[in-house]
């Protein structure tokens, strides 16, 4: 039997502690405000954004989207993201992807203030991750764990594998999942015989960005797999990274995309910028 580890429910239990704590904090004055630099054309980012902006306003938190165009300078985009980190009346900042291509996301994301870095996208939030620092985490990777307590898996001393490596999602998966006491591997596109290390994952988090590349063969009886992976489909819906098809019957669990970590990774960037607002 493969459990189905969906977020729906954990992402709206969070939203309803958010909405509490932003209404809170809006009475006392102080109206958290999350802001969105978009350098981009892309239309699935746009889609992202959108939902982000939708779900901050259902739960109390003003949301500016801060559109500088698809063609913007480096320097523009600093300038935009160290004048929004001198903003009082601003909480939380995400810089979202993709970029212009003279643009480098993490050169530019250390304008962002830590206080303010709610998607964990400084150099310096990551570092103080991976040093066991306070510090935001970058919700996507905190999403990943937080299904997993949710759906009580254990970790401590289990065989945790993350493909990808990225600086957003697999590399601070890994540290969390180090914090908790498990084994990681990371596998990334140059691994040699990804199955022979998917398949000693007792937690397996697959964050590549390729349909169906995770299939029975790769995972163990009984695994627990978290898909991160969204890829758009011709019909204007979404898959994972996980042939869900495949290992159905042979995880032990599986999150659904949609409806797995993308819900409860919105949240928590809000959970964030109530958390920042407060100080
Ligand atoms: P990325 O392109 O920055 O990184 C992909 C990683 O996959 C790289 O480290 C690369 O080495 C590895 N890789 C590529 N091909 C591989 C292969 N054949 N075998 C093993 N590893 C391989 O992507 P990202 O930003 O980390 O995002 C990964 C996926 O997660 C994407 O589908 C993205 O849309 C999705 N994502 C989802 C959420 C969410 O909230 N659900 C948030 C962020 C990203």
């Amino acid at each position: 039997m493969t459990a189905n580890l969906g977020g729906t429910e954990l992402a709206a239990a969070i939203r309803a502690e958010v909405a509490a704590a932003a209404a809170e904090l809006t009475a006392a004055g102080t109206p958290p405000r999350l802001a969105v630099v978009v350098a981009t054309a892309d239309e699935s980012s746009a889609w992202y954004v959108r939902s982000i902006a939708r779900t901050a306003e259902k739960t109390g938190i003003a949301c500016s989207v801060v559109d500088l165009g698809d063609t913007a300078a480096p320097d523009r985009i600093r300038t935009e993201l160290a004048a929004l980190s001198e903003d009082p009346a601003v909480h939380g900042i995400i810089l979202q992807t993709p970029l212009p291509p003279d643009a480098i996301f993490e050169d530019l994301a250390s304008a962002i203030d830590p206080a303010k870095d709610v998607d964990g996208a400084n150099p310096l939030s990551l570092g103080r991750l991976a040093a066991g620092l306070p510090a935001f985490a970058p919700a996507t990777a905190e999403a990943v764990l937080a299904l997993l307590d949710h759906h009580e898996v254990p970790l401590y001393a289990r065989n945790a594998v993350v493909v990808g490596r990225s600086n957003v999602v697999g590399k601070p998966t890994a540290q969390l999942l180090l914090q908790r006491d498990a084994t990681v591997t990371i596998c990334h596109r140059f691994t040699k015989d990804l199955r022979q290390f998917t398949r000693s994952a007792d937690v397996l988090v697959v964050a590549v960005g390729h349909p169906k590349l995770i299939t029975a063969e790769h995972v163990a009886e009984d695994a627990i797999v978290i898909d991160v992976g969204t890829n758009p489909t011709s019909d204007g819906g979404l898959v994972g990274d996980v042939d869900a098809d495949s290992v159905t019957g042979r995880a032990g669990g599986l999150t659904p995309v949609p409806g797995g970590v993308g819900p409860v990774t919105t949240a928590l960037l809000l959970q964030h910028t109530v958390a920042s607002a407060r100080g």
